[in-house]
């Protein structure tokens, strides 16, 4: 046996394009086109170099109690990591583990069968109806556990919290995940729900509303049994993932309500608009919640018009993937990316018709 036969062989996820060039108009990895809180760049000049000597507070305890106060949930029930991939990894490490296969849409992010099977979990693909809505039947078997984007991506849908309720409901011996990345453009989120139900664990992140993708920070919030097992995953792989600049960065947007609450309704109203300009263009889309729309046109070519887009400078996302290959992720940047993509789409249409 050589050595290579003793290695883990795993299938990465493939993260969209970051490319280095500065002058495109980047719609392609929902990120949010406004700057972070101002009071991110005050705590970013002051902060001490020689703070770096010494290693961060593994508890992250200044963010974890700005994100509970802000929550208002115990300070026990909150969970913070590198990114809500980081939590949702390390979830996955924690919850997953009784070999019944878990349960996620056929039409979701893509790290989830990434993860199960670099952890060997089984899964099952449960196919979302034809409109990409969920239908909670299809949660109500047998299963080692749940894990549902809401509202979904690359879809945007979002299911009533109802149904999400429906489903941690019926599904009280699983813990059942909800990643609600883009919740805040719109959506209702489940974290009230947390109080009635311990097995329910909800994962966000500062990458798309709060403007920090690259910074690197996402948390859960559960019952302070789950959020402790998960805390005893970490210790156990990793004490100190989150960094001194990243907590102190963290905790001061979560303090800074007033900012977050302007940039995402700037982007609510920017979609709503781009929306009717879209329909106008005769493409379809489900109505999005997100901070993305993921649009079809019954007489474009998707990846052709990716591809027409790329080399104009304008990134968005495709997926050449089953039922959704003749489809788009835009992303909501500014009004004037928005005008540019339009403008663009528009000639495009002109000069094919
Ligand atoms: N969940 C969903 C549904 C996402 O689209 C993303 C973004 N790729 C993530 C989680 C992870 O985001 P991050 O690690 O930046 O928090």
């Amino acid at each position: 046996m050589s050595w290579e036969d003793k290695v883990r062989k795993v299938e990465p996820y493939v993260p969209g394009e970051q490319p280095r060039r500065s002058d495109i108009i980047k719609l392609n990895t929902n990120e949010c086109p406004y700057p972070p809180s101002p009071k991110v760049a005050e705590v970013l000049a002051q902060f001490e170099h020689d703070r770096q000597r010494l290693y961060p507070d593994p508890a992250a305890a200044d963010l974890v109690h700005a994100l509970a106060d802000y929550y208002k949930v115990g300070r026990d029930q909150v969970f913070v990591g590198v990114g809500s991939d980081d939590v949702l990894a390390m979830a996955f490490l924690t919850y997953f583990t009784c070999g019944k296969p878990i349960l996620f849409p056929d039409v979701t992010y893509s790290f989830y069968d990434v993860w199960a099977e670099l952890f060997g979990i089984a899964y099952e693909r449960c196919p979302l109806q034809d409109d990409f809505s969920l239908n909670p039947q299809d949660y109500c078997k047998d299963n080692g556990g749940i894990i549902i984007a809401n509202p979904n991506a690359p879809t945007g849908l979002m299911a009533d919290l109802s149904v999400i309720e429906q489903i941690v409901a019926a599904n009280r011996e699983s813990v059942v995940i909800v990643d609600e990345a883009y919740v805040d453009f719109g959506g209702e989120s489940a974290i009230p729900l947390v109080e009635r139900y311990d097995n329910l664990l909800v994962v966000q992140t500062f990458s798309k509303s709060r403007a920090m993708a690259g910074m690197r920070i996402g948390f859960a919030v559960g019952s302070p049994k789950l959020i402790a097992y998960l805390n005893d995953a970490k210790f156990s792989f990793n004490s100190y993932t989150m960094n001194h600049l990243t907590i102190a960065c963290g905790k001061a947007c979560v303090e800074d309500d007033a900012y977050f609450k302007e940039i995402t309704q700037k982007i609510i109203a920017t979609r709503e608009r781009v929306k009717g300009e879209l329909t106008r263009l005769g493409f379809t889309f489900p109505d999005s919640m997100t901070n993305f729309l993921f649009v079809t046109h019954e007489k474009v070519n998707a990846k052709a018009l990716f591809e027409a887009l790329k080399e104009k400078g304008i990134y968005v996302r495709y997926f050449n993937k089953p039922r959704i290959d003749n489809y788009l992720r835009i992303t909501i940047g500014t009004d004037e990316q928005m005008d540019a993509l339009i403008a663009f789409i528009e000639d495009y249409r002109k000069n094919r018709s």
